[in-house]
């Protein structure tokens, strides 16, 4: 294909902001495509010659930009520079250079979609002497060969600032519009900017067929082939590789533990939820690890102790498992919150310097491939049996998440505290008898950060009431627990008690309880001896100079009094302090 007919798409497509009169453009192109040039223009159509994954990089900065258009075009690299600081825009300047230079070299060989993603993909793989040369020359004979508004995209893609706006969601449309366009009766109305679909369920049967196919693969290309080549079926066929990531499953977000056990059923499983960054494990059968991050990037090289854990402590001659890498202090052995290891993440050298510094421990809690078969439709139980097989855990290397199947919300509830006190952010549930779904945000994995989570806290003072509430004690002040068992006031709380008795636990019943643990009466205010425990939810717990603990809750309510716990059994402040740091990351 030539590589006008590609820059000709571009151009359109910098026209429009719209989303669906991108999708028409794109999907009417893919029509045209040949199977053999279809991983190029894919991956050129998003600004790129590597898949996401692939961590390899075109590696051209500016500056060696300015000289091989100064090569190219034989106009001094200061004068470029000039004409650059006018634009602003690298791929313009080059555009207007080429014209003039055009017009007095007619030049004539028509450059190919081939040639021009060939000479991008050298730039990357080209290393030691003589590199900065050789660049040079491969930017040159694009620019020397290529029409003005062809120069600008070359320059462009090679910088990395495609920007037309053309996003996942664009190119799995325009590849179900343009493959099963006929069997949906898509059409696309310019007038109405809108798509008529004759049935909604079939259209998404397809979607969903292209969107499953992306997600395991990662390449539109090869999504694109199989739905030319095979339809539907094709689409079906395409299945992970070990060494290519698969878009990780995501969590749904619930407030309580009812919503949960609702959505993933009883009994579920429930996991810590860890703190740190989501890696994929792949083994091939060669013995060849890799590792990506939740955002598919290729981190094999950051983390060369996860991929020794991964060799060493896992049997299987080719896998891809899913988990969560969480940073620890070398000290004390205390997970240590994302921020503090994030910074490897990114890391090119001093690699081994930063894996003794910022040690992880892998969290292992899923495999989605085992011994060359996809067992993403296995069911979560069966998956977890696998993997509890196959790891030989080694604290602080890498173990298994630690997992307990309940049906009970006390068993959650202990759980979840035991979870927020070894230093994680909270629970995950997990539907026992689902499949692992690609890129999907439903209902098999759900995250339970706290929120609703009560405090027990003991009533140390209250407060008169006004107007038809004057004979009542309406305002209770709240405490919990420092370490050194002393009661710290954490905030009032006055609604959640009922007017009437009938209606549930009232003022008038309360005030009988407190009234005879009077310590003082000043003014409307009452000092109580700390005996009272209730539960109290709230919308936040937030840092306060006003109260003793320094912490004060948003919006508390009254559940109820916690009659089975005496006052040194209340929340601690140490615990309030771990709930304040999870909910900060949600
Ligand atoms: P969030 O990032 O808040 O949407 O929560 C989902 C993330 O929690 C996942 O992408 C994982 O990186 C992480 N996570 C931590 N522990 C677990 C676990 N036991 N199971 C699944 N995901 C976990």
């Amino acid at each position: 294909m030539e590589y006008s007919k590609l820059v000709d798409i571009y151009e359109q497509l910098n026209r429009t902001t719209k989303r669906l009169e991108k999708t028409h453009i794109i999907s009417d192109f893919l029509k045209d495509v040949s199977v053999d040039d279809m991983e190029q223009v894919m991956l050129l159509l998003e600004g790129r010659v590597f898949p996401n994954y692939d961590a390899r990089e075109i590696g051209v900065a500016s500056r060696l930009m300015l000289k091989s258009l100064s090569v190219a075009t034989g106009i001094s690299v200061d004068k470029i520079e000039n004409e650059w600081k006018k634009q602003g825009d690298l791929g313009l300047v080059a555009e207007a250079l080429v014209k003039t230079k055009k017009q007095a070299t007619l030049h004539s060989t028509k450059l190919t979609v081939k040639k021009v993603f060939d000479n991008l993909r050298k730039l990357a793989e080209l290393e030691g002497e003589g590199t900065v040369e050789r660049k040079t020359q491969l930017i040159a004979e694009l620019i020397t060969s290529a029409k003005p508004i062809e120069s600008k995209y070359i320059v462009k893609t090679i910088l990395g600032e495609m920007r037309i706006g053309v996003g996942e969601g664009t190119m799995r449309d325009a590849i179900t519009w343009a493959f099963f366009g006929n069997k949906i009766g898509v059409e696309y109305t310019r007038e109405m900017n809108d798509i008529k679909v004759e049935d909604r369920a079939v259209y998404n049967k397809y979607l969903d067929a292209v969107q499953h196919a992306y997600d395991v693969t990662n390449e539109f290309a090869e999504v694109a082939r199989a739905a030319k080549l095979k339809g539907l079926e094709g689409l079906g066929n395409i299945g992970m590789k070990v060494g290519i990531p698969i878009q990780v499953m995501l969590a749904l977000k619930v407030d309580t533990i009812e919503e949960a056990f609702e959505t993933v059923g009883k009994p579920a499983a429930i996991e810590f939820k860890y703190d740190g960054f989501r890696i994929q494990g792949h083994k091939d059968e060669k013995g060849n690890i890799k590792l990506f991050t939740r955002r598919l990037e290729d981190v094999t090289k950051q983390f060369p102790d996860v991929v020794g854990f991964v060799k060493k402590n896992i049997k299987g001659k080719s896998f891809i498992i899913d988990s969560e890498a969480v940073g620890y202090a070398k000290k004390t052995g205390k997970y240590l919150p994302f921020q503090n290891i994030s910074q490897r993440i990114k890391r090119k050298y001093d690699i081994d310097k930063m894996a003794s510094n910022f040690p992880v421990e892998v969290n292992v809690f899923d495999v989605i491939y085992f011994e060359g078969k996809n067992i993403i439709n296995v069911e979560f139980e069966k998956r977890r049996r696998l993997l509890e097989k196959i790891i030989k855990q080694e604290p602080k290397k890498i173990v298994l998440s630690k997992s307990k199947v309940v049906s009970d919300k006390k068993d959650v509830e202990k759980f979840f505290k035991e979870a927020i006190n070894a230093g994680n952010e909270g629970l995950m549930f997990k539907s026992l008898n689902s499949p692992y779904k690609p890129g999907a945000r439903v209902g098999y994995m759900i995250k339970f950060k706290h929120m609703m989570e009560t405090l027990d806290l003991v009533i140390v003072g209250a407060e008169w009431g006004e107007g038809k509430r004057a004979k009542w004690l309406s305002s209770y002040t709240i405490a919990c627990l420092n370490e050194d068992g002393k009661f710290v006031e954490i905030g009032k709380a006055s609604t959640g008690l009922k007017e009437k008795r009938e209606e549930g636990l009232s003022f008038e019943e309360m005030t009988k309880l407190l009234k005879p643990l009077t310590i003082s009466e000043k003014g409307k205010e009452v000092k109580a001896k700390p005996k009272i425990v209730i539960e109290v939810g709230y919308d936040e717990i937030q840092k306060s100079p006003t109260y003793e603990s320094g912490f004060a809750l948003r919006f508390p309510r009254v559940i109820q009094i916690r009659a089975d716990k005496g006052p040194h059994e209340a929340s601690t402040l140490d615990y309030v302090k771990k709930l304040y740091a999870s909910q900060k990351k949600s």
